[in-house]
């Protein structure tokens, strides 16, 4: 018996599941969750002394690895001088100022504990200055839960949205709808609807948790104009690609002007962090300058301001982003390779420090082709690699992050490990 299967007992017989997030309990590829132990640079060691190339990244923040030295000494120091207060700190104007360098259009921001308080925010404060009630969304777009964005498509097109889970009120998901992201004309055609209801759509710019999907070439632009057009706001929830993608995020990449925008994951280095931000005019109708409600005891938290402003002074290091993209080519194609060799229909999306595997032949550009990709080998690919020590999100529906501390020595073990189990998976 090994000592992760007594920890993960040991957990089911006081934690709900034995895991405080459901992906963590591997349902989506069978067999137990692996308890970690420590992280260091591009690895995981887990309970049982054995060494894993880290490809989930705490599922997206530590772009600069596990435990950095200057983030843990930033976060060590900011400990020392107290954990929290409930009142302001300058740490928070800090982590702001320089959300704002990267971010031009954040001239205002709110800082959260996590992204699903930050999308919940940005939804009520675009209902509440447009007043209408009515957002867009995408089917496979996950946005944390709150209860309007837990709504997947109903059945047929132009439906009001369902919801994915028991409690939340059908009432409040029919002012959901849930459009076909990629296929900007499924929005217009919302729009043409419900034009004057819609408050907001939220997307993600590069969608992430229906594994890894650019958007198309205008799909962005065509949101924007309608956004424009119908006068709802456009939300670009970046909890995943903001500081992923390129250091401004999908919005410098596609050189697409938000609304708002959500931000976590990285903005926190690790440790709990999200945030809101845009045009200072919508983000003080916030309290307590304006009328929305908002607040939260943990918001704005010293020693994780610290190590967002620790994590976000390293990005900004000359060809950060172009390496992170190297290492990720370097892993796709080097994986797509392996595969051909095998015989195993099987394609990449990659866009910035952010990848996508897929069992199927490409390109996967809509939901219905990632649902078409093969998750039976899928499974067996992911317990197959982690057997040879590499440790990949355990969903077929997850994005992959490769990080700074990734070298390329690390990528070559993976796409080697990988050969192998290609060639399991063709017999
Ligand atoms: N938005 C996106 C795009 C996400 O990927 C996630 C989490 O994975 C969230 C929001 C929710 O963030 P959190 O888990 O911090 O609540």
């Amino acid at each position: 018996m090994t000592a992760s299967h007594r920890a993960f007992m040991r957990a089911r017989s006081v934690i709900a599941g034995g895991v405080n997030s459901p992906v963590r309990a591997f349902k989506g590829v069978g067999g137990e969750p692996i308890f970690m132990q420590r992280g260091e640079g591009a690895y995981l060691f887990d309970v049982d002394g054995r060494r894993y190339i880290d490809y989930v990244g705490a599922w997206g923040p530590l772009i600069l690895g596990h435990a950095d030295a200057d983030v843990t000494r930033a976060v060590a120091d900011a400990a020392a001088r107290g954990l929290a207060f409930g009142a302001p700190t300058e740490g928070e104007t800090e982590l702001a100022l320089e959300v704002r360098a990267l971010m031009p259009g954040l001239e205002r921001l709110r800082f959260v504990s996590s992204g699903t308080e930050a999308t919940m925010t940005a939804l009520r404060l675009a209902r509440a200055v447009t007043g209408r009630d009515k957002v867009v969304k995408f089917e496979g777009g996950y946005h944390g839960h709150p209860d309007s964005l837990l709504v997947k498509a109903g059945s047929g097109a132009l439906t009001l949205g369902v919801p994915t889970s028991p409690g939340v009120p059908a009432a409040l998901a029919a002012h959901t709808l849930v459009a076909r992201f990629n296929d900007a004309d499924s929005v217009g055609a919302l729009f043409a609807q419900h034009g004057n209801d819609i408050a907001a759509v939220i997307v993600e710019p590069v969608a992430g948790n229906m594994n890894c999907v650019p958007p198309v070439a205008g799909f962005h632009e065509r949101l924007r104009a309608l956004c424009d057009q119908y006068g709802a706001l456009l939300i670009f929830d970046e909890v995943m690609t903001g500081f992923r993608v390129a250091a401004g995020g999908a919005q410098a990449l596609f050189g697409i002007r938000p609304d708002l925008t959500t931000l976590g994951k990285i903005i926190g280095g690790g440790l709990p962090v999200g945030a809101v931000g845009g045009p200072a005019a919508l983000m003080d109708q916030l309290l307590p300058d304006g009328p929305v409600f908002q607040a939260g005891t943990n918001s704005g938290n010293p020693v994780a301001m610290a190590a967002g402003l620790a994590t976000l002074k390293k990005l900004k290091a000359p060809g950060f982003y172009e390496t992170l993209s190297q290492r990720v080519a370097a892993l796709t194609v080097g994986l797509s390779e392996a595969a051909a060799r095998h015989g195993v229909a099987f394609t990449t999306n990659a866009v910035g420090g952010m990848f996508g595997l897929f069992f199927a032949e490409g390109p996967v550009r809509y939901y219905d082709d990632v649902m078409r990709a093969d998750a039976d080998r899928f499974r067996r690919f992911f317990h197959g690699l982690l057997g040879l020590g590499v440790y990949l999100a355990p969903s077929a529906y997850e994005a992959g992050f490769v990080s700074a501390a990734h070298t390329p020595a690390d990528i070559s073990a993976t796409v080697a490990a990988a050969e192998q189990v290609f060639s399991r998976l063709s017999g």
